[in-house]
């Protein structure tokens, strides 16, 4: 590991002067420390955030719930409002790592982590996210963890992210603060798609620091269901997985909402399979053709064809799930979701 110059910001405006492309903020140290281990991080100066007066939860006079920067996973999803209104969000976080991690990982790091390829991880391959231009060794190596929606020739990384994938279905904003002030932008538009330019992952200067995410106002009444697949039921990324929100009039769903995660390279929003789903009755034929839909343009490499179908399968079943939540009239979906992101969210119980 290299040695770094080590700091404490004392307010939010003192650490955007410490921003530059040399320097990294350090909040719950998940992501960042094991990257500098790795040697695939290489920040000059690491500044500590964690003494910032970012840790709030608050509801606005507009009904959107504001969520400090540093208000941990595990907060999060225990808060009562979010449980309450934003069960999606909940139980996304919920299945993310491990609690031990979850207790440290804060709101902004969890938006900030780096995606899992081990192409990335090792700096010994060839990656144009960690090393512009270097190439991708992903392409045609053992590319079974990675993007079918979002690729490029550079990169097919996929984007690690539960609590990202229920952001994308709830939709957010985030504030952003630098040395010439504050600004917001649409979680929609935070994470880029990687086209040439894989190293550049966010629409975030240097010198700015993620301060809040509000989440835009609840979608009730509604049902929602996050579910994730992987190859072990805890304390393992996503291979797929689906955020979906529906609200029903009778059996028709007048408002749909779905995001995938672990097959694309950002959070992924299935706009037009959202489209096509409103006015149709809540029924399994229209949650496959969803499906269909959402993974219509999926590019697949030689050893991940097999998410094709997985995902389809994560969106039929968060579908149907979040209509029956939606039916019985409670937000969510009441199946099996404990502390661990256990119960049915195992690749092999998907399959039966
Ligand atoms: C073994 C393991 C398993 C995991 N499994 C999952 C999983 O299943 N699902 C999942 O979603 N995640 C998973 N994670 C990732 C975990 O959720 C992230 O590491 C965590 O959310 C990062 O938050 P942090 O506060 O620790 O970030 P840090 O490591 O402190 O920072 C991460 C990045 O964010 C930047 N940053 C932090 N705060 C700010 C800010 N306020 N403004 C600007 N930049 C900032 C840092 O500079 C750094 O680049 C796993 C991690 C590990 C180690």
């Amino acid at each position: 590991m290299r040695a770094f110059d080590f700091s404490r910001a004392e307010s939010v405006g003192n650490a955007a002067q410490h921003g530059n492309a040399e320097t990294a903020f350090v909040a719950g140290g998940t992501t960042l420390l094991d990257l500098v281990k790795l040697d695939v991080m290489r920040p000059a100066a690491v500044v500590d955030i964690n003494a910032l007066p970012l840790k709030a939860v608050e509801r606005l006079a507009d009904g959107r719930l504001k969520i400090g920067a540093l208000v941990t996973n595990t907060d999060l999803a225990h808060h009562p409002e979010v449980k309450r209104d934003y069960p999606l969000l909940s139980q996304a976080l919920l299945a993310g790592a491990s609690t031990q991690l979850r207790n440290m990982a804060t709101t902004a790091g969890n938006l900030m982590q780096r995606t899992r390829c081990p192409y990335f991880r090792d700096v010994g391959s060839a990656c144009n996210k960690r090393q512009p231009g270097s190439g991708c060794d992903a392409r045609d190596g053992i590319n079974r963890m990675h993007a079918l929606l979002g690729g490029s020739a550079d990169c097919i990384a996929v984007h690690p992210s539960d609590m990202c994938v229920a952001l994308a279905a709830i939709g957010a904003t985030l504030t952003l603060e630098g040395p010439s002030g504050e600004r917001e932008v649409a979680f929609a538009d935070f994470h880029r798609l990687p086209g040439d330019t894989p190293h550049l992952e966010h629409d975030l200067a240097a010198d700015e620091l993620i301060t809040a995410l509000t989440l835009d106002a609840p979608l009730a009444p509604a049902g929602s269901h996050y579910l994730k697949l992987r190859d072990r039921a805890s304390y393992e990324f996503a291979l797929a997985s689906a955020a979906a929100q529906l609200k029903l009039d009778g059996e028709r769903i007048i408002e749909a909402r779905l995001a995938l995660g672990g097959v694309a390279t950002k959070p992924w929003r299935a706009s037009e399979a959202e489209a096509a789903l409103v006015g149709q009755p809540a029924v399994l034929a229209s949650f496959e053709r969803a499906a269909e839909i959402a993974l219509r343009d999926a590019q697949p490499r030689a050893h991940n064809a097999f998410k094709v179908d997985l995902a389809k399968q994560a969106i039929v079943r968060a579908l149907r799930d979040a209509s029956r939540a939606a039916q019985r009239g409670t937000d969510q979906d009441d199946t099996d979701q404990d502390d661990t992101g256990q119960g049915r969210t195992d690749t092999q119980e998907s399959q039966a």
